[in-house]
């Protein structure tokens, strides 16, 4: 049979979440399409050394009222032991060591910055302000560089570098590699749930992914079909899909659609993907708002060497040369200094031979192309010339995500940029014809970029699917 009450397209957290929903209301007339031959989407566990990593999401951001952590919670999956705080090693290109006390001081007072962005957007910008993050910082830090100017003792190259680094933290944790084009009101909309921000599972988020699976029957769920036209001309919905198996095409009819693609995809596939074309607003919207590379690498070493360090944090200064000599002796990397995104290295929570670092945007699309012997070569020379002290063997791995290459993500999550509002994400979100309803984590501006963003929106399309069957 291949008519349907409800189609919903895609695997990943928002579409599960629509799908337990449908159940729990007693409905079980639909069917799951994913294009990959995996459920999860963006959140993708892979086994690791008798424990796990996480190419996609890692942490349940806030803990008091979000329903991913009371999920996750229930289920008995939090991973709830504490850290221990460790040592970070601070160093400059040229392989100076700096005092760790010293540079937390100065992140603490560019941290201030961040602190007080939300007051100076909520006192001071119109509601339609364009104005971007990039200049309110570099305003606040200014004033602060005014201060230690004074100050004999501070290099300030060090200060610039400081906050650099923090800034580059800024970009990967909103998927936008230029701050200027992240829009200081869009930003403000952003909501955090109160508590702790990284929160970790004990066997990763695919266990939550796993267990949403099993409250649906297998019949509902059709892995390794593309779809690749929605025609909602006409009631029912026909879907047409492309069985990757066996290359065969197949239609599907549905009175509704839920669709949870990807921005990225919506980007790049909208035009082909809906018949007619969405309306002009919904397009607006799909172009408008930020969609950005976010990808992790991590560096993996035979022995558990970093058990009382809590990370390397690179920072490049601007006045200095830094020459990887790896680069045309054994390699070509078009010199693009794409390594100075290679900044910050955290030790993996329960796996000490094991750093985890964040790049974003062009660098992030250049590095997933890099084989993995070049990345090591790279990662090897960085640490030798910047951290000589610690005298680390060479890494043994280097895994990493591959976002934007990912043929059905295309990229990694959502943000408002400049010239973009909350309503282009709330013309994305919105239903058509009460026919075709839209979620997924780029569907909502105060949990936009998340987990329990996707999971949400999905619950409420299911719940709008819902209220159309009744009316
Ligand atoms: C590197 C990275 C780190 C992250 N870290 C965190 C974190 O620590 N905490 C957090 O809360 N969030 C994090 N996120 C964000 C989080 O992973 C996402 O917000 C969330 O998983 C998105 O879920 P979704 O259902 O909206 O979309 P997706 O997971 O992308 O699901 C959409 C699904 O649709 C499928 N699909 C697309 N096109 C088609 C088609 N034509 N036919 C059929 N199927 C199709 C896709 O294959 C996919 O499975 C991170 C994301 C990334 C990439």
């Amino acid at each position: 049979m291949n008519s349907y009450k409800i189609i919903i397209i895609g695997a990943g957290m928002s579409a599960l979440s629509a799908a337990v929903k449908l159940i729990e209301s007693g409905i079980t007339d639909f069917l799951v399409i994913e294009a990959n031959d995996r459920i999860g989407g963006r959140i993708h566990t892979i086994p690791f050394q008798n424990s796990f990593i996480e190419l996609g999401a890692q942490w349940i951001h806030g803990t008091k009222k979000n329903p991913i952590y009371d999920l996750t919670k229930a289920l008995n999956l939090l991973d709830e032991k504490k850290n221990v705080a460790g040592k970070m090693h601070y160093a400059t290109q040229d392989g100076t060591l700096l005092n760790e006390e010293f540079v937390d001081k100065i992140f603490r007072k560019i941290e201030n910055i961040f602190d007080n962005l939300d007051d100076l957007i909520e006192n001071e910008l119109d509601d339609d302000s364009d104005e971007n993050i990039g200049v309110l910082l570099d305003d606040g830090f200014i004033k602060i560089l005014r201060k230690l100017k004074s100050n004999e003792n501070i290099n300030i190259e060090v200060v610039k570098a400081i906050y650099k680094s923090r800034c580059n933290e800024e970009k990967y944790e909103s998927s936008c590699e230029d701050l200027r084009r992240l829009s200081a009101i869009g930003w403000n909309e952003y909501e955090d749930f109160d508590g702790d921000q990284f929160t970790r599972l004990k066997y990763g988020f695919g266990k939550l992914i796993e267990y949403l699976c099993s409250q649906i029957p297998s019949k509902n769920i059709l892995l390794n079909h593309l779809v690749t036209k929605i025609d909602w001309s006409m009631s029912p919905v026909t879907i047409t899909c492309l069985n990757k198996m066996s290359n065969n095409t197949i239609t599907f009819n549905a009175d509704h659609v839920i669709t949870t693609c990807s921005l990225g995809y919506l980007k790049n596939h909208h035009h082909e993907l809906f018949m007619p074309n969405l309306p002009l607003n919904k397009i607006k919207a799909i172009e408008n708002l930020g969609f950005g590379c976010v990808n992790k690498i991590f560096v993996v070493y035979e022995e558990a060497i970093f058990k009382s360090l809590d990370g390397l944090k690179i920072l490049w200064r601007d006045d200095l040369n830094f020459k990887l000599e790896c680069d045309g002796k054994k390699w070509k990397l078009e010199d693009n200094k794409f390594y100075r995104a290679l900044d910050n290295f955290e030790v993996l929570p329960n796996q000490p031979n094991i750093l985890i670092c964040f790049v974003v945007g062009r660098d992030a699309l250049f590095i997933e192309k890099l084989e993995e012997e070049c990345l090591i070569d790279v990662i090897d020379e960085l640490f030798s010339k910047c951290f000589p002290h610690l005298n680390l063997p060479k890494p043994k791995h280097v895994i990493k995500s591959k976002w934007g290459n990912d043929q059905y993500a295309n990229g990694s999550y959502t943000y408002i940029k400049t010239g973009s509002t909350v309503s282009d994400v709330k013309a994305l979100a919105q239903p058509l014809k009460d026919t075709l309803f839209f979620s997924g984590e780029g569907t909502t501006f105060k949990y936009m970029s998340t987990v329990h963003g996707a999971y949400i929106t999905g619950r409420e399309a299911a719940n709008r699917v819902i209220r159309a069957i009744k009316s």
